[in-house]
C-alpha cells in the first residue's frame, strides 16, 4: 500500500504492528518516538531485544524463561521443593515473585486450555508436570493450581486436578479471595499472597 512513508519506516511500522495490542495508530506513535530518539537510545532497545532472544530460554524443569537452564528458581536450594505452584505464564510467575508470596517451586503451563483460541491440553506443559512428579527422587508433596480465576483458568484447573488424581500429591487451588475474572498478573501483591496462603484442596 502507498502510505507516503519510506521503506525503512514502513518496515518498522509493520514490525511494531505485529506486537500484541499495537494497532496501526499505536505503531505509528511508537515509530515516531523511535525516529525522534537519539540513535544510541533506539539502538539500546534493538540490542535489548536481540539479547533476550539470544540469552533467554525456557527452563527444562519448570518452563520459566531465564538465562540459565535449569532456571535460577529451580536451582535455588533454599526453596521449598515439596510444593509446586502451577501458573499459566512466566508473567504470572514474575507477579508472584514480585509479591514475595511463594517460596516453593513453579511449573509454567505456557497458557491455559482455550478451545476457542485453538489451545488444547496437549499444547500445555501438563505431561512435563506429570513426568516431574514421577521422577525418582521427586520431593513434591503438593501441587497448587494457580491458573487465573476466570472461566478458562478454572476449566484448566479442573482438567489438571483430574490429571493429577492418583499421582500421590495433594492438589490445591489458590483461594477465591481473588475477584473472579481478575488475573494474577494485575492483582495486588497482598491479594495474591492471601490467595496462595488460603488455598483449598480440589476434589
Ligand atoms: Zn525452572
Amino acid at each position: 500500500m502507498a502510505s507516503g512513508y519510506s521503506e525503512p519506516v514502513e518496515r518498522l511500522l509493520a514490525e511494531l504492528a505485529r506486537l500484541p495490542g499495537i494497532g496501526p495508530r499505536s505503531a505509528e506513535r511508537l515509530a515516531y518516538h523511535i525516529l525522534r530518539q537519539p540513535p544510541e537510545e533506539a539502538i539500546r532497545l534493538a540490542i535489548a531485544i536481540r539479547d533476550v532472544k539470544k540469552l533467554i530460554r525456557p527452563c527444562r524443569v519448570c518452563g520459566h524463561l531465564d538465562e540459565q537452564d535449569p532456571c535460577r528458581i529451580c536451582s535455588d536450594e533454599s526453596r521449598d521443593r515439596t510444593v509446586v505452584l502451577v501458573v499459566e505464564t512466566p508473567k504470572d510467575l514474575a507477579a508472584v515473585e514480585r509479591a514475595g508470596a511463594w517460596r516453593g517451586l513453579y511449573h509454567v503451563l505456557g497458557g491455559r486450555i482455550a478451545p476457542l483460541d485453538g489451545v488444547e491440553a496437549e499444547d500445555l506443559r501438563i505431561g512435563d508436570l506429570l513426568d516431574r512428579l514421577r521422577e525418582p527422587g521427586s520431593e513434591v508433596r503438593e501441587v497448587v493450581i494457580g491458573t487465573n480465576p476466570d472461566v478458562e483458568g478454572d476449566g484448566t484447573a479442573l482438567y489438571l486436578a483430574r490429571a493429577l488424581a492418583g499421582e500421590g500429591v495433594r492438589v490445591t487451588r489458590i483461594a477465591k479471595g481473588m475477584p473472579t475474572g481478575s488475573s494474577i498478573e494485575y492483582v495486588s501483591g497482598a491479594v495474591l499472597a492471601d490467595a496462595i496462603s488460603g488455598r483449598k484442596p480440589m476434589e
